[in-house]
């Protein structure tokens, strides 16, 4: 089992990942490529200490290179689904299931916009995974959201399992659908329900009717990654020590607020790490 797993790629990631090892705690940052960091983008920064006039990449290239020498290991993917188990978090990787006794959110700023309706069904007929709640909706009619071509794929994969599939796609061109997925054009308007579930999908003037509802977006929001995380908007709600409602749970960098800016994520990365360490200590002292 990890001490901790740490969701994300940019500054704030691979400073908490740094300070963890300098802690010689066990880490694995399980993030997207380096160029999907928001820094990968500025041409040139010039407001960090000891490191002026640094193009963004050769800046994360420098971090990366640094947090690998500290024995940081690295899985490159998207984390859809983080389940809390009691004494320790299990981390879905791509369906490999890794365990981790803390962990630290440092997965910038979240794009996602999301309609009406759509953060208050989740687990109430919302999902942002199908390998993880697709069982679920056996036999039952659902609809699949894609912002990008990922969504063809959890279409398909709920092909197997479901009574039918809707594929609405947000992106052109649609190249790989399985033969007994619909494809419809539209634009979702909202999540709609009754008895505190999904019932159906507002479009433009049409009401699609569906037991359930697969979002596959660009940038998931934070509080579907973690069922029951406090958020305050797009930020996720930590105190000073970076911690998050959810015990064992922290967070750092842009996904907790403004100021947007490398040193924040930076610091707070440190603070994370500091605490997701002191976390692992105390609770191993209460299991000794
Ligand atoms: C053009 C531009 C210029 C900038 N210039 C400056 C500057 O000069 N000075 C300055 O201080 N700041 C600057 N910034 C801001 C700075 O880049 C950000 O504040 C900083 O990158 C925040 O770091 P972060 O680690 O919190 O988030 P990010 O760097 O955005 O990293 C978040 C990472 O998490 C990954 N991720 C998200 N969700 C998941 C998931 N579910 N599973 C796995 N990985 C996930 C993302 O793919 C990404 O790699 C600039 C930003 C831009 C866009």
């Amino acid at each position: 089992m990890l001490d901790v797993a740490i969701i994300g790629g940019g500054p704030a990631a691979l400073s908490a990942a740094v300070n963890c090892r300098q802690r010689n705690k066990s880490v694995c940052v399980f993030g997207r490529s380096l160029d999907s960091s928001l820094l990968f983008a500025a041409e040139k920064v010039d407001n960090y200490l000891g490191l002026p006039n640094i193009s963004g990449e050769d800046m994360l290239n420098q971090f990366y290179t640094h947090a690998v020498k500290q024995g940081v290991e690295f899985k490159e993917t998207r984390i859809k689904q983080i389940l809390s188990m009691g004494d320790r978090y299990m981390i879905n990787a791509d369906n490999q299931f890794i365990e981790a006794k803390a962990v630290i959110l440092a997965i910038g700023l979240s794009k996602s916009k999301g309609i009406p309706g759509e953060i208050d069904f989740l687990g109430k007929g919302v999902s942002y995974c199908a390998t993880c709640d697709g069982m679920l909706y056996r036999n039952k009619k659902v609809i699949v959201v894609g912002e990008n071509e990922e969504g063809e794929a959890e279409a398909n994969f709920l092909a197997d399992v479901c009574e039918s599939v809707t594929y609405i796609p947000l992106y052109q061109p649609v190249l790989n659908l399985k033969e007994n997925v619909q494809v419809k054009e539209g634009r979702p308007k909202a999540v709609l329900g009754e008895n505190g579930k999904v019932s159906s999908l507002e479009m433009d003037g049409e009401i699609l009717e569906c037991d359930g509802i697969f979002f596959a977006k660009n940038s998931t929001p934070p509080e579907s990654i973690l069922f029951g995380l406090q958020t305050d908007g797009k930020n996720i709600i930590v105190d000073r020590s970076m911690a998050t409602n959810l015990p064992g749970v922290f967070a750092a960098g842009d996904c907790t607020g403004t100021p947007y800016q490398i040193a924040k994520a930076v610091g707070e990365g440190l603070v994370a790490a500091l605490s997701a360490a002191n976390f692992v200590d105390e609770k191993a002292r209460e299991n000794k």
